[in-house]
């Protein structure tokens, strides 16, 4: 891009490069007192039946006010705390503060939490969880741990042995974006996911004629169920999208179709009361994170 763009094209990619270098390190040195500072929250989103509206659990989401800049988005803070190592402290207080709430909810929903495969490497991860769990007397059925295709990324024995201390803790695991890492299905064979998460860019796009999403979206759902395992579709938008996850037998759904993420107020009073259903509805809902 810079040949024939001249010598001062040059210095302004340099600046922008700088520039953006420097904004990184700000944000990483904001981020080391975000904690400390209470600018950390988490919200929740439902995860629902599709087929009768069923709220069974919720995805905790982290969210950071900024004092300057306002929201930032997880998608770009938490990269900057993997490279730092300021995950460890932040998913440790995600986890804590996940299943403090989950614990004093008055009905038992499961609470799904995202685990850096940074986390997952930590051979005293484990231990964590069951901290975690004792400190908030949470019934460990209820936590499901979120990983990504990440944590394959580094193969060594360890993983296998991080996977039974896991599930040795009677918590579920749920394989996150599924199909958008480097995928293998190798790791199906003997990691013992309990749900596998399709990724909202398949839904994207399922509902065109001719779309190749679909198919990959009906195989992911017919090899999940032929491991026995649940399967969510992400990010559903729109009425199309989620009849279509319907028909293609997907057994829940995450999206604006039903809620965005909530505060904990808000999330207890958007549920109401038993039979903890909630209504799927169009656009008018979206987009107020
Ligand atoms: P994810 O785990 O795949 O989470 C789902 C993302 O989809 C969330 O983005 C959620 O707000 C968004 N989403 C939900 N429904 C819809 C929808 O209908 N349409 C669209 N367009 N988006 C929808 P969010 O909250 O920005 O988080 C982004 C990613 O950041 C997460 O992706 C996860 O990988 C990571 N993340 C979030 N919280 C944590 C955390 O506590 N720990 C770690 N390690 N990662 C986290
Ligand atoms: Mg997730
Ligand atoms: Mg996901
Ligand atoms: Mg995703």
């Amino acid at each position: 891009a810079a040949k024939g763009s001249g010598r001062g094209r040059y210095r302004f990619f340099a600046g922008d490069l700088l520039r953006a270098a420097e904004e990184r390190k700000t944000l990483e040195e904001d981020l080391h007192d975000a904690l400390a500072r209470g600018e950390l929250a988490l919200h929740y989103q439902p995860i629902v039946m599709a087929q009768d509206n069923r709220v069974i659990g919720v995805e905790a989401l982290l969210r950071w006010t900024h004092p300057r800049c306002g929201a930032i988005s997880p998608a770009r803070f938490i990269p900057i705390a993997e490279e730092s190592n300021l995950i460890r402290a932040i998913g440790e207080w995600v986890l804590f503060r996940a299943c403090a709430d989950a614990a004093a909810w008055p009905m038992p929903l499961r609470v799904a939490v995202n685990v850096s495969p940074v986390q997952f490497a930590d051979e005293h991860f484990p231990v964590l969880v069951a901290t975690a769990l004792a400190r908030s007397g949470l019934d460990p059925a209820r936590l499901e741990l979120e990983i990504t295709e990440g944590v394959f990324m580094q193969e060594n024995g360890a993983t296998d042995a991080r996977f039974k201390a896991l599930k040795g803790l009677g918590v579920r695991l749920s394989l996150d974006d599924f199909g958008t890492g480097y995928s293998s299905l190798g790791y199906l064979r003997t990691a013992p996911f309990d749900k596998i998460k399709i990724d909202q860019s398949f839904v994207r796009g399922a509902t065109q004629t001719g779309s190749r999403n679909r198919a990959i979206i009906a195989a992911i759902v017919a090899l999940a169920q032929a491991l026995d395992m649940e399967t969510t579709a992400e990010g559903v938008e729109s009425f199309d999208q989620f009849d279509l996850m319907k028909a293609l037998n997907v057994s829940h759904v995450q999206g604006y179709i039903y809620s965005v993420p909530l505060d904990n107020a808000a999330f207890m009073q958007a549920l109401g009361g038993e039979p903890w259903v909630i209504q799927p509805s169009g656009p008018s809902r979206q987009r107020h994170q």
